[in-house]
């Protein structure tokens, strides 16, 4: 029983373009985006149908090869990268199901930027959106619970999932794929299989909820002399527009300096530079909405809440400001290394992070360059540590683990997660295990009876 094996009959097995053991043709699927993982792999399935995806596991589990699993390979702490097992990935299953008014039922591979055209034609919206959408597929978003920037209006994956068809390791299905709203037969199973990064099962479908496309839609770019004012703008603005705020994102200027250094393509917002900035979205269906949002912001003017407001005023520049906050990954990637951390703290706590992890880190590494961003009304914070200019990336990249330990002390103390959207992975597992213990028992029974021989990314969580 080898791996050797299995690969003999899943040649046999799939169709002839449904595998491959072409070195040249598996390589890109072992790079991921930060260049952290190179993975490796004897053979890559890719299955066109679910019951393609049953007879791949099928064999692997009578073999005892185990599978890493990977959708756009996009994802941020290495779960996609094999370490040699053999690589399922689902981007070759992209057919669409089934429609519904309220609904839309595809295949894993399926990407979100897919999605948001299928929604679109039906004059609806899938209000998922973040940065790597034009690579991320269904599958992969599902099984990393991603959130993105309108998490605040809409909530993450898991709220915008109704359903999903999942192949287990004994070669079964789940299937729980229906437009229904209310269905209290037994326990959640859809839940177990979102945010498990592939832990459990292989996802072959999903239900998505289909929301009404806004009539109108505000987008801001707000100058702000510091994070407790981002705070309490956002809390106002939840009580103000509770139904209408879709997004609420924090921006240092030196995020705005990196991203305008390696573009020509986009401009500063303001003719003055100012300590931090918003991006704020509102969405609405009338326009009594919309003109109480610029009165709104006319008087926080006034009043000297905020220093300075652009309001988008077509489509282009709406687009433009919002290209400011999804470049910054991107322009931090070309400047140079960075230690980060994707956490969470509750929303009244994120200045006070903040300023404690940012000062933990330069006494740790002078000269250092905290880079704080993100959904501040979701209390996520992007902060990312770039490297002092004198210090060589490899050495500096050294201190990565020394480094997410003291930030993510600074986070538990304020009562915070270690990991807000992207996942545990191989990145953060020494640290799921040792600081959530009773958590990781309880997740070991459910691993236990999904995939008792740990066929599914077998490095992963754990
Ligand atoms: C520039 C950039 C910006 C990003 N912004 C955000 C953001 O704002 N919010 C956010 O949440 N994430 C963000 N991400 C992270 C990433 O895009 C998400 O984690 C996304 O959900 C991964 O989808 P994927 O299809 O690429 O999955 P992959 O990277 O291929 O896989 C991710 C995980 O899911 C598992 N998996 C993949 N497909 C399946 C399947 N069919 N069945 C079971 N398991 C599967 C894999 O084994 C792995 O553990 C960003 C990434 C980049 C590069």
């Amino acid at each position: 029983m080898t791996i050797t094996t299995a690969i003999k009959q899943l040649k046999h097995s799939l169709p002839q373009d449904s595998w491959t053991d072409d070195i040249g043709l598996i390589a890109p699927y072992l790079r991921e985006w930060r260049d952290r993982w190179q993975g490796d792999t004897p053979f890559l399935v890719l299955p066109k149908s679910t019951q393609e995806v049953i007879d791949c596991v099928n064999i692997c589990q009578q073999q005892q090869a185990s599978l890493c699993l990977q959708g756009g390979n996009t994802g941020l702490v290495g779960g996609q990268i094999p370490k040699s097992e053999i690589l399922l990935s689902t981007k070759n299953l992209v057919n669409q199901r089934q429609q519904t008014p309220e609904t839309l039922t595809v295949e894993a591979g399926q990407t979100l930027t897919q999605i948001h055209s299928l929604a679109a034609k039906e004059n609806k919206i899938f209000p998922l959106s973040l940065a790597s959408e034009g690579s991320a597929t269904i599958g992969g978003l599902c099984s990393t619970n991603a959130g993105g920037i309108h998490v605040v209006r809409y909530g993450s994956m898991r709220q915008l999932v109704s359903g999903l068809e999942v192949v287990l390791a004994d070669g079964s299905i789940v299937n729980t794929l229906n437009p229904l709203k209310k269905d209290n037969t037994g326990y959640a199973l859809t839940d177990n299989f979102i945010g498990a990064e592939g832990t459990l099962g292989v996802i072959t479908a999903a239900s998505l909820k289909l929301f009404p496309k806004p009539t109108h839609t505000n987008t801001l770019f707000v100058a702000i002399s510091k994070p407790q004012k981002a705070i309490e703008l956002y809390f106002t603005l939840k009580n103000t527009f509770p139904t209408e705020l879709s997004a609420i994102e924090l921006i240092p200027e030196l995020a705005i300096a990196w991203v305008l250094k390696l573009t020509n393509q986009l401009s500063r917002p303001f003719k003055e530079n100012h300590p931090w900035y918003l991006l704020i979205e509102f969405e609405s269906f009338n326009l009594e909405s919309n003109l109480k949002i610029e009165e709104c912001f006319n008087s926080f003017l006034q009043r000297k809440v905020v220093l300075d407001v652009v309001m988008a005023n077509s489509l282009r520049q709406a687009q433009q400001l919002r290209s400011i906050r999804e470049s910054i990954s991107a322009s931090q990637k070309k400047i140079g290394q960075s230690i980060k951390h994707d956490i969470s703290v509750p929303v009244e706590k994120v200045a006070s992070f903040i300023q404690l992890a940012s000062k933990a880190v330069i006494e740790y590494i002078p000269n250092c360059r905290p880079l704080a961003f993100g959904h501040i009304g979701d209390g996520n914070i992007h902060f990312n540590v770039m490297q002092p200019i004198e210090l060589s990336a490899s050495k500096y990249l050294s201190h990565w683990e020394t480094m997410n330990i003291i930030v993510h002390d600074i986070v538990v103390s304020l009562g915070g997660s270690i990991s807000a959207e992207h996942g545990i992975g191989i990145l953060k597992k020494a640290e799921l295990v040792s600081r959530y213990p009773n958590k990781v028992k309880h997740m070991l029974r459910l691993k236990n009876a999904f995939d008792p021989n740990n066929l599914f990314n077998p490095r992963l969580l754990f």
